[in-house]
């Protein structure tokens, strides 16, 4: 029926970015040595779509890193929601970063039994989850790492999942939606954004998604995601950095920051960075560059003790 077929469709992005990921660090736009371990076919892209997956992976690191410098040596949770074959984990890990971090991933069953799969054949990644790692049903756990396979729509099953898998609702926790609740309807993802401020006490919900739909490139992107059959379902509702802000205000949330990829590749990358970057590849399409840019935004909603956070995540 249609809507397991959109359910594929959308189970289907995450090959499209894991592929898009990894050229642009196969090229040195960003190091991650794991995330080839989960892709079959390396193909290189476009410098254009290299450069918007390259800002993607320094926005979502700069937040990740802030968040847990900002809590060093104190018990945290992350719970990537929709984490595809994203490897942040087993970076972040190989950094020493997740010390006193558990660290969950959730996505449909047939992608984390996929990713599960890659990990028990790789040496390298088993390791890193951990000896004490056990398989379960569609996903692998280990003391800091549950790869757990539920649909987000059913966040009743998603709440009693990471409650079997021991997740605290005291604990600091940072909740990461990279590309992923914008292909949830509004309702659904509204629920997502609810459940989570009611859940914790201390965390931040980080989105990265797109904005400003109705321009000449906001229009050329949101045809292309129907095409695919993967229409962006929220962004009509949330058209601007405002009313995304608004958003998680509505749904509990205490305080939101936001930023465009522009504003944060302006104030927050630092010139030599700037200046390697360009050295990569040729490039010549800044025009683009900067309204796709433009059309991408990082949204942090924070409540309890991360609110401080917000103070300094997007100076
Ligand atoms: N977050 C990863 C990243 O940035 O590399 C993957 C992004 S991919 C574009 C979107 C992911 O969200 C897919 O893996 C998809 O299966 C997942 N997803 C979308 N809707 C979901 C739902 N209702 N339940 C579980 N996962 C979902």
């Amino acid at each position: 029926n249609s809507k397991s077929r959109n359910d594929t469709a959308v189970q289907g992005t995450n090959d499209n970015s894991i592929v898009s990921k990894c050229s642009m660090c196969m090229l040195g736009y960003f190091q991650d040595d794991f995330l080839g371990r989960f892709v079959a076919k390396p193909v290189r892209r476009a410098p254009l779509i290299n450069r918007g997956y390259y800002i993607r992976a320094k926005a979502i690191d700069h937040v990740l890193k802030s968040f847990l410098t900002a809590y060093q040596g104190i018990k945290t949770q992350l719970v990537s929601l929709g984490a595809g074959f994203d490897s942040a984990y087993f970076r972040l890990k190989s950094e020493g970063l997740l010390e006193n971090t558990v660290f969950y991933e959730v996505d449909f069953p047939e992608v984390t039994k996929r990713k599960s799969d890659m990990i028990q054949t790789d040496e390298v990644l088993l390791k890193l989850v951990g000896e004490d790692s056990r398989i379960v049903e569609n996903g692998i756990v280990s003391p800091s790492y549950k790869l757990i396979g539920a649909d987000l729509r059913k966040f009743n099953m998603l709440q009693c999942l990471l409650e079997h898998h021991g997740i605290h609702p005291d604990c600091p926790t940072l909740l990461l939606s990279e590309c992923v609740i914008t292909y949830m309807g509004v309702k659904s993802s509204n629920a997502v954004i609810r459940w989570a401020s009611e859940t914790f006490s201390h965390a931040v919900f980080v989105t990265y998604e797109q904005v400003y739909p109705n321009d000449g490139f906001g229009a050329v992107m949101q045809n292309h995601f129907k095409k695919l059959g993967t229409p962006l379902m929220n962004i009509q509702r949330y058209r601007t950095l405002e009313s995304q802000q608004q958003r998680y205000l509505d749904l509990g949330w205490t305080t939101v920051r936001a930023t465009d990829m522009n504003h944060f590749f302006t104030t927050l990358i630092p010139r030599e960075e700037k200046l390697r970057v360009d050295s990569i590849e040729v490039f010549d399409e800044f025009e683009e560059w900067h309204l796709k840019c433009s059309h991408y935004a990082v949204v942090c909603a924070f409540k309890g003790s991360t609110v401080s956070l917000s103070e300094t995540i997007f100076p």
